[in-house]
């Protein structure tokens, strides 16, 4: 008998590569989501699976899933910028309410649960690069907060299941993230600097892009998740590419890979957006064996590949 999965925020960017890897794992794959930011169209290709099942569910709400659960995978939440300054409250209940009926699933079916925690745990970090040790740079009450706070209630509600429930938990600390699927008008940085060029507009750095970001391919990403969930180590592991860049070096090798002739031009930099971010993965590499193997030259060729094929009508659609 297959072991049995549930994947949360499944119809998302990150949530359904991992539908993709844990179905070519040959598990049973229970994708749950209410599409507030994903979409259908990222794991319509599973529906004629007998191995995948999709629940269209809010998990803020109480979650019951039939049958046996082996494990879980919570993935549920905004995670652009954009998105979690739009829907505050949906944000801060989906890790806070949403984690917490998770750990209950998880506790009621004896299941593994891993997280989906970040690297805005860290802030704007002090330390560089940021190792699982750094407590972090927070501003409660600034724009992000409700992201970053609901993750680091994220992560001390699932050790408290651990430590008091005795639940088999794991901690991921994502790192930007990237690859096909990302949402082109999500505001992160990659598919906004993409969809800029294929639209043929200016690319918009903001700040001066002396801040700094590490960007992991989703491949890669996606193994250390699995290595990870399966790993018997409880407390929170970075899971990241710790190749470092300024945003204004990245859009420079934007305009270079899709060949256009894009200018360059300025914008102010939101509140409280970190200054430097690169994962310290002396852990990951350690306890899981992993380290990333897709350089940012091959990972941003695919994923432009992936957009170059998006229709016009998708690339002109406007969200904001
Ligand atoms: P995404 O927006 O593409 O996917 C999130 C999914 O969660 C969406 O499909 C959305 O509809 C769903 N969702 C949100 N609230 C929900 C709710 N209340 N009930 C059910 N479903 C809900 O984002 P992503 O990049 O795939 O991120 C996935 C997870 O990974 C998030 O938890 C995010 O915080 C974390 N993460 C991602 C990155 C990254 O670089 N992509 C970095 C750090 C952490
Ligand atoms: N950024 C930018 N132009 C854009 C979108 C983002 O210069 O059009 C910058 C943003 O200010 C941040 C970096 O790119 O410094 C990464 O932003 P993203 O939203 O992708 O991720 P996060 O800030 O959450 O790491």
């Amino acid at each position: 008998m297959k072991k049995r999965v549930l994947i949360t925020g499944a119809a998302g960017f990150l949530g359904s590569h991992l539908c993709d890897k844990f179905i070519a794992e040959d598990y049973h794959v229970i994708a749950m989501d209410n599409l507030i930011t994903g979409d259908l169209k990222n794991i319509e290709h599973l529906f004629k699976l007998e191995a995948f099942e999709f629940y269209h569910h809010d998990i803020t709400k109480f979650v019951h899933v039939p049958g046996k659960i082996d494990y879980i995978l919570h993935f549920a939440s905004p995670a652009s910028p954009i998105d979690y300054l739009k829907i505050p409250i949906q944000t801060l209940k989906v890790g806070s309410l949403g984690t917490h009926n998770l750990l209950g699933l998880a506790k009621e079916k004896n299941a593994r649960i891993l997280i989906a925690s970040t690297s805005e745990v860290y802030g704007d970090p002090l330390v560089h690069p940021q190792t699982e040790e750094y407590f972090g740079n927070v501003n409660t009450i600034g724009p992000r907060g409700v992201y970053d706070e609901a993750k680091r209630f994220q992560e001390s509600i699932t050790m408290a299941y651990h430590r008091f429930h005795g639940l088999e938990t794991r901690i991921a600390r994502i790192f930007n993230t990237y690859g096909p699927r990302m949402r082109l008008n999500d505001g992160r940085v990659i598919p906004a600097f993409i969809g800029q060029s294929l639209r043929g507009e200016d690319l918009t750095v903001f700040g001066d892009g002396m801040q700094t970001r590490s960007f992991c391919y989703v491949d890669d990403e996606v193994e250390g998740l699995y290595r990870l969930l399966l790993s018997d180590y409880p407390l929170p592991v970075n899971i990241g590419n710790p190749e470092e860049i300024t945003i204004l070096d990245f859009a420079k090798e934007i305009i270079k890979l899709t060949g256009t002739e894009q200018k360059i031009i300025f914008k102010p930099l939101p509140q409280d957006d970190p200054m430097q971010r690169e994962p310290d993965i002396s852990k990951a590499k350690k306890i899981l064996g992993w380290e990333p193997k897709v350089s940012r030259e091959e990972g941003m060729k695919k994923t432009f590949e992936y957009f170059k094929n998006l229709s016009k009508e998708e690339l002109f659609k406007s969200e904001h």
